[in-house]
């Protein structure tokens, strides 16, 4: 017996167990673990002593090369993957540009997929919801499914730039997801508190910012999808998730949300609180949702900490500086979005304290599960693939 690639004297974790192993590749899966004491011969061996080997980390939400417009984030699939791998992260799920009909589906498919095409990972696509779709729920779903992308992102917010979806699409929608075995994402924040609140501000300061997105128009939306979600037994992903505040309102609520809400945030809420927003440079420090106060921070990692957060997605979408800046004075025209893709690991195992069983559930086997990708990837063990994080 001889593999392409042996891996040998670390500790291996996966599920929640650590053991000492040694790891042996053919292709692009793993061949055989075993004991430290039986080692085979191998094309390529590294010697992992003193070394943790996890199954490859999947980063569930990033955003690259996204067109705004005026301006594109300026990592492509190459630099993208390339940031990815030096932080362990083996799968990005990206997603395809807004779509209102069926024939848009198929276009945005064959774009996004040529973009990926110089990719160095493995990686997916959510599909992505434009506002007033002319499709039905039921269309769309089995689209989805038939094309492999079994995971639909709808946003509550956004009606200015068309991209708002209603709640009786939703209630469809999450009626669905489990029969027909598809996962809801979404952006959730309630449209009419933004746009009335904005009303109120002709020029807002950096500061403003959480202001105007406060954590009531976050919470009381996630708090909606998670009770249609509950009724209709649906399978609901909250994205970036940016306050404690939201999750100790739902575990307040005193129903069982769990089995059908799963909540992603994203280290720069975890690490962040709103005050780099304050100060000459606030404006580098833009994204969406805004960073929280330091005690929404806390809590945020407390829920992280206690298990109620499943994955962890950066919302990679980083542009240049100077495309920040010239738009500095005006907060309407500027381009959203900060970059933390590849370090999810480091941040997490610092907020877990080196639990790696924590930190490997949920930047792999969680995500895994919940996009349909386990056991191939999310688990390492004979006939998963071999994307291994090594740390
Ligand atoms: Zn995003």
């Amino acid at each position: 017996m001889s593999f392409d690639l042996a891996l040998e004297n670390g500790t291996v974790c996966t599920g929640d167990r650590l053991f000492p192993a040694n790891v042996y590749v053919t292709g692009e899966e793993v061949a055989v673990i075993s004991s430290i004491r039986e080692k085979f011969p191998a094309r390529e061996t590294l010697d992992c002593s003193g070394l943790f080997l996890l199954p490859g980390f999947i980063d569930p939400h990033v955003h690259l090369s996204l067109n705004l417009g005026r301006y594109t984030s300026v990592d492509d699939f190459d630099s993208g993957s390339a940031l990815a791998l030096s932080g362990g992260v083996t799968t990005l799920i990206d997603f395809l540009d807004p779509v209102s009909s069926l024939s848009d589906f198929e276009k945005a498919k064959k774009s996004r997929m040529q973009t990926a095409a110089d990719s160095r990972i493995d990686y997916a696509f959510h599909v992505t919801l434009a506002g007033s779709p002319g499709f039905s729920a039921e269309e769309i779903a089995e689209a989805a499914i038939e094309a492999r992308m079994p995971s639909i992102k709808i946003f509550t917010t956004y009606s200015s730039s068309s991209r708002r979806t209603g709640d009786g699409m939703i209630y469809r929608l999450l009626s669905l997801s489990r029969k027909l075995g598809f996962v809801l994402l979404a952006h959730s924040e309630n449209d009419e508190i933004i746009n009335e609140i904005s009303s109120d501000y002709t020029s807002p300061t950096f500061r403003e910012l959480s202001s105007l997105r406060p954590t009531i128009s976050e919470l009381s939306e996630v708090a909606k999808l998670a009770l249609l979600s509950l009724d209709r037994k649906g399978q609901l992903y909250v994205v970036h998730v940016s306050s404690g505040e939201t999750i100790r309102a739902l575990s307040s609520m005193g129903v069982d949300w769990r089995d059908f809400t799963k909540l992603e945030t994203c280290p720069q809420y975890l690490l962040l609180n709103n005050e780099p927003l304050e100060g000459e440079e606030g404006y580098l420090n833009t994204y969406c949702p805004p960073p929280r106060s330091e005690n929404e921070r806390l809590l945020l990692v407390s829920a992280l900490q206690r298990g109620e957060i499943s994955s962890i997605g950066t919302d990679h979408c980083p542009f240049l500086v100077q495309e920040k800046s010239e738009n500095r004075a005006d907060y309407s025209k500027m381009p959203n979005g900060s970059g933390s893709l590849g370090l999810s690991f480091a941040a997490l195992n610092t907020l877990l304290n080196g639990n790696l069983v924590k930190v490997s559930a949920l930047l792999s086997e969680n995500p895994a599960r919940i996009f349909g990708l386990f056991p191939k990837r999310g688990l390492l063990a004979p006939g998963s693939m071999a994307n291994i994080a090594v740390v």
